[in-house]
Parts: C-alpha cells; sequence; structure tokens
C-alpha cells in the first residue's frame, strides 16, 4: 500500500510529503504540470514520482483518470493540498476511485482519520478499507534533492478544455490574516444599506466579512467574504458580528477569535451567550454611533 502526494501546477506540498512519510508507507508524488515541477517533486521523503505531463491547454482535472489509474495499482491515502486545481483534481480522483473525501482532519493515520464534527462541538474518527482522498495545507515548495527519479507517463487527459482565462479586477478576500473583522448577517435590511457596515470596518481598519445567507442567496457580499462551517474559518483579535443570530454553522467559523462582540436587537439571540461583549440594540442606530464613537 502507498501513499499519494498530488503535486498540481504547485510545487508548495512540503507538508503533504511530511504527512505522507508520517503514515509509514511509501510515497508516490504522482505529478501534473511542467517537467520542472516533477524534478522539484523528487525531495527527501518521496520514493517515486510519476509525471504525467504539462497540463497544457487543459483542466487540471482531466488528468484524474491517469492519477487514479496510478492510485488502482496499490491503493492508499491520496493527499492534496487546499488550492483550487488540487481540490478539483483530487475530487476527480476520488469519484474515479469511488473514494470518500475529508476536508480539514485534526490528524491522520494509516487509513484512520479524525475530523471535527458539528461545528466544532465534537471529534469523529473514522477508518477506511480503501482508498481515501484528504485535503490538507500543502505547506512550502518542494526543491527536489531526494533520491527518486523522475518516471514519466504518457497520460491521456479527458476533453476538458480551458477556452478563456479572465484575471479577476479585485483580489480574493484575505480574511484569514485580518487582525480584525467586521461580519454582517440578515439584520441589515437591504443592499444599499452597506455603507453602513464598511464605514464601521473602515473606522476599526477591518476586513469585511457576513453570514452566508449574505453571500449566497442575497449576493450582497462577496463569496469569499462568508464566515462558518462551509465558509472561511478565522480566528481575528476581534470579530464584530452586527445583525448576526450566531447559529453553530456561523460560529464555527469564527468561535477561535480572541474578543466577539455582537450588535443585535434581540437579548436571547444565540450570539449573546456566545459573546463577550454585546450591544443590545438596532444596527441602525448603533453602528453609525460606534462608526462616529471611532472617527
Ligand atoms: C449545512 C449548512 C451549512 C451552513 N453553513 C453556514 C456557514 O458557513 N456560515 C453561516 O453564516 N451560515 C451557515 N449556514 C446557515 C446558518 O444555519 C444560519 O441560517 C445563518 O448563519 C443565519 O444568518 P444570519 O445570522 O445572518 O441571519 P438570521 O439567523 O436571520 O439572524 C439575523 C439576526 O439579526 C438580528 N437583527 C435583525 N434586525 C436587526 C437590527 N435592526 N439590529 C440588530 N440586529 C438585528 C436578529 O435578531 C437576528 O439575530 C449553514 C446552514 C446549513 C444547513
Amino acid at each position: 500500500m502507498s501513499t499519494y502526494v498530488l503535486v498540481a501546477g504547485d510545487p508548495g506540498v512540503a507538508a503533504l510529503v511530511e504527512a505522507a512519510v508520517e503514515l509509514g508507507a511509501p510515497v508516490t508524488a504522482v505529478v501534473v504540470g511542467d517537467e520542472s515541477l516533477a524534478r522539484a517533486a523528487a525531495a527527501p521523503g518521496v520514493d517515486r514520482v510519476v509525471w504525467l505531463g504539462a497540463v497544457g491547454d487543459h483542466a487540471v482535472e482531466a488528468f484524474a483518470a491517469a492519477v487514479a489509474q496510478q492510485v488502482a495499482a496499490d491503493p492508499g491515502v491520496v493527499l492534496a493540498g487546499r488550492k483550487a486545481g488540487e481540490r478539483a483534481l483530487l475530487g476527480a480522483v476520488a469519484a474515479t476511485l469511488a473514494a470518500p473525501v475529508v476536508t480539514a482532519p485534526l490528524k491522520i493515520a494509516a487509513q484512520q482519520v479524525t475530523r471535527s464534527v458539528a461545528g466544532g462541538l465534537a471529534t469523529e474518527t473514522r477508518s477506511y478499507a480503501g482508498p481515501v482522498a484528504i485535503v490538507l495545507d500543502g505547506g512550502a515548495p518542494l526543491a527536489g534533492g531526494g533520491p527518486a527519479a523522475v518516471e514519466p507517463v504518457a497520460a491521456q487527459p479527458a476533453a476538458v478544455t480551458v477556452t478563456g482565462l479572465r484575471p479577476n479586477p479585485a483580489p480574493p478576500a484575505d480574511l484569514g490574516s485580518a487582525e480584525r473583522v467586521v461580519a454582517v448577517g440578515r439584520g441589515l435590511k437591504a443592499k444599499q444599506d452597506l455603507p453602513i457596515i464598511e464605514a464601521l470596518a473602515a473606522a476599526l481598519k477591518a476586513e469585511l466579512a457576513c453570514s452566508r445567507p449574505v453571500a449566497e442567496g442575497l449576493d450582497w457580499v462577496a463569496r469569499d467574504r462568508y464566515v462558518g462551517v462551509s465558509g472561511q474559518q478565522i480566528s481575528p483579535r476581534l470579530y464584530l458580528a452586527v445583525g448576526i443570530s450566531g447559529q453553530l454553522q456561523h460560529m464555527g467559523g469564527c468561535r477561535g477569535s480572541d474578543l466577539i462582540v455582537a450588535i443585535n436587537n434581540d437579548p436571547e439571540a444565540p450570539i449573546v451567550a456566545q459573546s463577550d461583549y454585546v450591544l443590545t440594540g438596532d444596527l441602525y442606530a448603533l453602528a453609525p454611533a460606534l462608526t462616529a464613537a471611532l472617527a
């Protein structure tokens, strides 16, 4: 049984190799990308490097069947990083192998994974008899220097072609490194009221975030800014939740904040018991007053 590390366009997988080595089985890096990437993947701890070729104008997940073929020959744990291409490829590989996918595990052992469930209220340990696909933080770039030779394999990518690539004018939100975050929820009545919250965030030099319905459904704030178990998980020094009820799925994304402050007009809202400080009242009065006080 081998452990596989997917390397798809990015050498930043040193933490995956480290995790793979700890599992004790031989480690195979399966590389989709330029030959220089395959050479970088031949790092200490890696026993084999299988190079499936350059991506060209294919989508990276077009190589899923070729990766799955490698894994099926000697099934085991398949590790991939969190970047979009790596996750897309891992998901397609898992589908091809009918393998389960685990994201953000707390601990992995050979054929056993422990993960957080119920928004962090419990941990669950699962055992797997067959291959399992696991998403982890990739870590630092690999730079070769190991004993493995690069083994080229002529892969037949599926007919998925990238026909257009347009840079996004706005850079993606970096909530994870923000010291202060002001998040808005459905207590806000209309999209045109958003400047009230943006002004408060600006006064606090904070990043703007939101609850899921504000991003998905209402579409008032970009989707990379919602906090929760299915969104961003962050732990800033200050998390100011404005008009957010504090459901389990939301708090799972901000519970680790040093200080949680809520503005809510319902003294019984679940967020009240989960906050360090609460301003009880109408956000339309309290948020501008706070902004003015901070000016
Ligand atoms: C599988 C699953 C995954 C989910 N993942 C997430 C996730 O990752 N992130 C997430 O956020 N949600 C997630 N949800 C949704 C979650 O369960 C809640 O529905 C959501 O968080 C509620 O958003 P909210 O607090 O903005 O809205 P509401 O629950 O509607 O709360 C609005 C709050 O605003 C207050 N309010 C109203 N008017 C005012 C006012 N004028 N002034 C002050 N306060 C006011 C109300 O008292 C209330 O507490 C998920 C749900 C499911 C089923």
